[in-house]
């Protein structure tokens, strides 16, 4: 079965800086991913690499930002005050997860004094061109609950 639309596929995927090839997460050791083709699961350049492949096949793939995770806006690079954060533990680098108008993001702190935390909502990877490379493991059709839902269900049909 080919990847289109309304199918379920499961992969193993490793990304990449195709500056300098630095890994920034891998599937492999872990679990394989399954996700809902054309339901926006996965990031646009990757989706559109895959359509029309099949199990069993490796593909490579060279996403610039504006199909992966976007340009960088540096107006989501904020000074908060020190206050709206608990005390210790901050670190330049440190991330952690914050409500914003889009619903949960991961934001980086990349500056710190006495006074002020500066953090960047930015996705990590946001501004970044990445190499992917993917096997694909398994394509099969979606359930109509699945594609109700926008989302692959786990093999007893239920959610995590
Ligand atoms: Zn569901």
């Amino acid at each position: 079965m080919q990847i289109a639309d309304s199918t379920v596929v499961t992969i193993d995927y490793t990304i990449m800086h195709a500056e300098d090839g630095e890994e920034l997460d891998t599937s492999r050791g872990g679990e394989p991913l399954s996700y809902l083709h054309g339901a926006g699961n996965i990031i646009r350049g990757l989706e559109r690499a895959l359509a029309g492949r099949s199990a069993g096949e490796d593909v490579t793939v060279t996403i610039p930002p504006e199909d992966g995770y976007g340009l960088r806006d540096e107006d989501l690079v904020q000074a908060l005050p020190r206050r709206n954060f608990p005390a210790g533990d901050i670190e330049v680098g440190s991330m952690f997860r914050a409500e914003g108008p889009d619903g949960s993001q991961i934001v980086t702190v990349v500056a710190l004094d006495a006074d002020s935390v500066t953090i960047d909502a930015n996705h990590p990877l946001a501004g970044f061109t990445l190499n992917v490379r993917v096997s694909i493991r398994d394509v099969r059709a979606a359930t109509d609950e699945e594609c109700r839902h926008g989302h692959p269900h786990g093999s007893g049909g239920a959610h995590d």
